[in-house]
């Protein structure tokens, strides 16, 4: 992590940035004496403040329990920099629901992740990949299903019902089909759903999105001074002048994407705090991310490869009121049998989660398909 433009280790066996023991919190350069006393607090303030909210922001939880620097240093730039978002806006019920059962549980939240409590360390986080990039997990999908059953480059213009629902696609052709999983971009569900039901597609269409880019950056391994090790940093908003919000030794994490000798890296820019990062262009990007990159790891040279890629309002933003407008899409579903609407845009923004509510999604399809086979 960046602060007075140096980077800084995370303080050893820390949660989600949280250190979750008191003497690597004391060595910590992230902090100063007064923020690390005001985190250390947390093991004294009583517990259960939040019972009885509905919801809260990031930053709202972590200055009660951790004080406004643990916003700055551990809030911001972790919690609300996964999500490209604000951490005054983001919710804590939506995307950090386990630190808010710890808080309610012990009391003291560094007092539940040391115990491997609520919110305690998982084997899986929040986001995943493959180590061979993760168009693996679509070829693998295109592998196991059966020939015929899949139809790429088939955009669905139209969904129009009742059940059963008669889908258009791109190219004029369409399908009948009485189970229908809805796995796009909620912008994208709001346009499908407006006919079926128009209250429903704009509860959709309302989920924020924030805009990102990557700038992967390759390097001969040689020019780089710093020693790459562990994955890569986040800058908290409050850290002036530079242009990325994060960055990824993705040669480091992942050995097998760059040929020997080479580095690989990865910068992330826009997201809520730059949101006209997307306005520039692919050759601004590439030399502003290099910049920063050259400050903070001291590289010597150009980059020898450099690829942008854009992610226009693909950063979905669950902010406080997420839950209840999860509570709002499913009653409105109820009177759509055989619709289901997964992605990233509703419950869960990595892979992970993405794949789970797939999972769920698909069996529910088919258990109607078969209790309705005569
Ligand atoms: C920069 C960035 C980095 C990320 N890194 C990670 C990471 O390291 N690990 C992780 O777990 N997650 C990561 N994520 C999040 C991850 O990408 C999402 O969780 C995941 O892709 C969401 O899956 P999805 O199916 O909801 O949406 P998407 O992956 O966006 O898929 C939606 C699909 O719907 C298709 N589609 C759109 N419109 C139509 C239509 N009309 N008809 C038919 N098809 C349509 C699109 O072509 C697309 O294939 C990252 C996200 C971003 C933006």
């Amino acid at each position: 992590m960046l602060r007075a433009g140096r980077l800084h280790p995370l303080p050893q066996d820390s949660v989600l940035g949280i250190p979750t023991r008191l003497r690597p919190l004391a060595k910590t350069r992230l902090l100063t004496a007064a923020g690390k006393a005001r985190v250390a607090l947390d093991l004294l303030l009583p517990g259960g403040a939040s019972a009885g909210r509905h919801d809260e922001s990031i930053a709202s939880f972590f200055e009660r329990r951790f004080g406004r620097e643990a916003v700055d240093y551990i809030a911001e730039p972790l919690l609300a920099g996964i999500h490209a978002g604000n951490v005054d806006r983001l919710s804590m019920q939506a995307l950090f629901p386990r630190l808010v059962e710890a808080e309610r549980t012990h009391g003291s939240v560094i007092r539940a992740l040391a115990a491997g409590g609520p919110g305690g360390r998982t084997p899986d986080g929040p986001f995943r990949s493959l180590p061979g990039g993760v168009g693996e997990l679509t070829d693998a999908l295109c592998a196991a299903l059966p020939a015929r059953a899949l139809r790429t480059g088939a955009g669905v213009r139209e969904l129009r019902g009742p059940a059963p629902y008669r889908l258009r696609l791109a190219g004029g052709t369409s399908v009948t089909a009485r189970q229908v999983v809805l796995a796009v971009p909620a912008q994208t569900a709001a346009e499908l759903l407006r006919p079926l039901d128009p209250e429903l597609a704009s509860i959709c269409g309302a989920v924020p999105h924030t805009s990102s880019a990557t700038v992967t950056l390759g390097y001969p391994r040689d020019a780089i001074r710093h020693d790459l090790r562990g994955t890569g940093f986040v800058v908290p908003r409050v850290e002036r002048g530079l242009s990325v919000m994060a960055g990824t030794w993705v040669s480091s994490k992942w050995p097998d994407r760059a040929p020997h000798g080479q580095a690989l890296l990865r910068g992330f820019v826009g997201g809520a705090r730059d949101a006209a990062a997307l306005d520039r262009t692919d050759a601004e990007l590439v030399d502003s991310v290099h910049r920063d990159l050259a400050r903070l790891l001291d590289i010597r040279r150009r980059p020898a490869l450099a690829r942008v890629y854009r992610w226009p309002r693909l950063n979905p933003q669950y902010e406080v009121g997420h839950l209840e407008r999860l509570a709002a899409i499913d009653a409105r579903l109820d009177r759509l049998p055989g619709i289901h609407l997964i992605g990233a845009g509703f419950r869960g923004v990595g892979i992970p989660d993405c794949i789970t509510r797939g999972r769920a999604a698909g069996a529910a399809a088919s258990r109607a398909v078969q209790s309705a086979a005569p």
